[in-house]
């Protein structure tokens, strides 16, 4: 079954560990992604996020440089196998790409702050080929607020904790917040709210006039953390035509009293928040966010080439072929020949 992923880390897990002195690229690593786990997972598309820690940023270098440094990685890697994957900035790339049996590789950023709160470094990350951004990460922004994040709310294992992340129903987006999302829409980026807080999040559901995404986030009925989506939020995504990728970080699957260990979150954790999902917004608004290389994934999941267990879970779940294919990658490309241009 083909794959399409809203979002992973893995730049990021490069550039960490090229800082480190190890010489690391995208064929073939011990991170969840490289493209020999990605031929083996049957991938079509993956994203690949500009991720920005603005605490550990802090003095280190200008924004726009890490942005380039990453955007580097991007590019050199991705091109040095130009037979098995292609760079796309538009829904033709994509089917270009498929055409000739290659896979996809797509540019977003994760953290609006990398922009500086303006608005021209926005389209000239456009022009570089960023065709999704987030409004925030965990920390507030010129653009907007996201969830409260509290003291201790980040393990060193980079699990989140449940408890910690408190709704932000206060704050939502800034008058630069409004501004990007007008610049995005005219542009075809496609908006994320992942990590956005909630009043943000309705912020952008009244808003909104095209389809967005929650890129990697899941249903907060099901797995209470903050990063998840309250059903309110599922149904207004699922009305603007918007998908919302399955994230497999434990935290996000499993309320954390409810585990034994990370180790006792499952696949059957992913099947409850795709039943729930379709039973709020319908079958048409669920995507895959994995969030890989950006978390811990504790089951047994654990890197692109295990996709086809999650479609096998499925079938034995008694998905039809048609609704699986859905959410592994038709309802993501529906918004992507929708908004990019
Ligand atoms: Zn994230």
């Amino acid at each position: 079954m083909k794959v399409v992923d809203m979002h992973c880390d893995t730049l990021l897990g490069l550039f960490d560990r090229r800082v480190k002195g190890e010489q690391i690229g995208i064929l073939e690593n011990d991170l969840h992604i490289d493209l020999g786990k990605m031929k083996k997972g049957d991938y079509l598309l993956q994203n690949f996020a500009m991720f920005g820690h603005m605490e550990n940023l802090k003095g280190v270098m200008p924004l726009p440089e890490y942005a380039f440094r990453l955007a580097d990685i991007f590019f050199t890697e991705m091109r040095k196998y130009p037979d098995q994957i292609g760079i796309v900035k538009s829904y033709q790339d994509i089917e270009e790409n498929m055409k000739a049996g290659k896979m996809s590789a797509m540019l977003t950023m994760e953290e609006g702050a990398l922009c500086e709160g303006k608005v021209e470094y926005l389209r000239i990350f456009y022009e570089l080929g960023v065709r999704m951004f987030t409004f925030t990460w965990n920390f507030a922004n010129e653009l907007a607020w996201p969830n409260r994040i509290l003291p201790g709310a980040l393990a060193p294992s980079g699990l989140a904790a449940p408890g910690k992340f408190v709704p932000e129903t206060e704050h939502g987006l800034t008058e630069k917040g409004f501004e990007f999302l007008a610049e995005m829409e005219r542009l075809g980026m496609i908006l994320d709210v992942s990590h956005l807080g909630d009043k943000g999040i309705l912020e952008v559901i009244e808003h909104a006039k095209q389809p967005f995404v929650a890129s990697h986030s899941n249903a907060r009925a099901v797995c209470g953390h903050a990063r998840n989506l309250t059903d309110e939020m599922i149904r207004g995504l699922a009305e603007k035509g918007g998908v919302m990728g399955l994230n497999y970080c434990p935290a996000f699957l499993r309320d954390r009293e409810n585990w034994s260990s990370p180790l006792s979150v499952s696949l059957d954790d992913i099947v409850r928040h795709i039943r729930h999902i379709v039973n709020v917004g319908g079958i048409d608004c669920i995507g895959l966010g994995s969030d890989y290389d950006g978390t811990n994934i504790s089951f047994e999941m654990n890197g692109a080439a295990d996709m086809p267990m999650l479609e096998k879970k499925l079938r034995d779940e008694k998905f039809t072929e048609e609704e699986i294919e859905k959410i592994f990658y038709k309802n993501v490309l529906r918004v992507y020949k929708e908004v990019l241009k």
